[in-house]
């Protein structure tokens, strides 16, 4: 690693498994103070670890992002302790269900509309005013293919990923003459736990690996982006307009 996030602080959600754990990892590697967050404590706490048995440094924040009151204080208590916010990964997720569309309970729907799309907006709210006063903030957004692909039975999902990609497009205009930079990631189809539960008859062995995933997607953070309002396709290792079929 080349210490491209030196002296950076970059907050990572999703980060007890999967591709935000590995992403958390491999930002602390290039020398940035990861703020880990998410609900299971035992990840975070082997996330620990092993950022520090490499050297690096890192803060747990247990939360679940269904408390909106947490995620408001997040904003207050980073720019308390670090004055400012480098990077922050909306990476945290859930699948909710693969259904008929007719067929999605009304509880399953608002829990996943809440996770993916509510508590990424409350947490850009909580945080854009810290990623602004960075010299090179950097936001990354978690999408999927879905939000393009209209696969039947996917809609839950696929409605989620497109806000957040929206609400992306739309902050990347508001902040277009600012350092800022944030873009949304499609990271492909990735063998993780979320992907085991969409597909439970694949090979995971097919996949590629988080680690693998989370490598594409960490030059996003560095000082050299210039793209924004942008999908990162980690597949194709390119950005996309929001006009390509992606
Ligand atoms: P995993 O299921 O492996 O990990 C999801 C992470 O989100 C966990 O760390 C989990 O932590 C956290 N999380 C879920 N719900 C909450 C909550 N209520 N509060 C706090 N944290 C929460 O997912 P992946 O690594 O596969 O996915 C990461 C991102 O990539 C997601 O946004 C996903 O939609 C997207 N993606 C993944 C693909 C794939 O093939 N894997 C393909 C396309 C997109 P905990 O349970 O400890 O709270």
């Amino acid at each position: 690693m080349s210490g491209r996030l030196e002296g950076k602080t970059a907050l990572v959600t999703g980060a007890s498994r999967g591709i935000g754990y590995q992403l958390a990892k491999q930002m602390a590697a290039e020398g940035a103070h990861v703020i880990a967050l998410a609900r299971t404590v035992g990840g975070l706490e082997e996330l620990d670890d092993e950022i520090k048995s490499a050297g690096g440094s890192a803060t747990l924040v247990p939360l679940d992002l269904t408390d909106m009151g947490g995620i408001d204080r997040l904003g207050g208590a980073i720019k308390q302790r670090w004055g400012s916010l480098d990077v922050m990964v909306a990476n945290a997720g859930m699948l909710g269900v693969l259904s008929p569309i007719g067929h999605i309970e009304a509880k399953v729907f608002e829990k996943t509309m809440t996770v993916n799309v509510t508590a990424t907006w409350r947490l850009i709210r909580s945080v854009d005013p810290l990623l602004r006063a960075s010299k090179a903030g950097r936001a990354i957004v978690m999408s999927s293919g879905a939000a393009h692909s209209a696969k039947a039975y996917w809609s839950l999902y696929a409605a989620t990923k497109a806000a957040c990609e929206a609400m992306v497009r739309s902050w990347a205009n508001e902040t277009m003459n600012t350092p800022l930079k944030v873009n949304a990631v499609n990271p492909g189809a990735t063998r993780t736990g979320m992907r085991a539960q969409a597909m439970p008859g694949e090979d995971p062995k097919s996949l590629p690996t988080a680690r693998e995933v989370a490598a594409k997607i960490l030059p996003l953070a560095f000082d050299d982006v210039t793209e924004t309002g942008k999908i990162f396709d980690v597949r194709e290792n390119r950005f996309l307009t929001y006009q390509d079929p992606a």
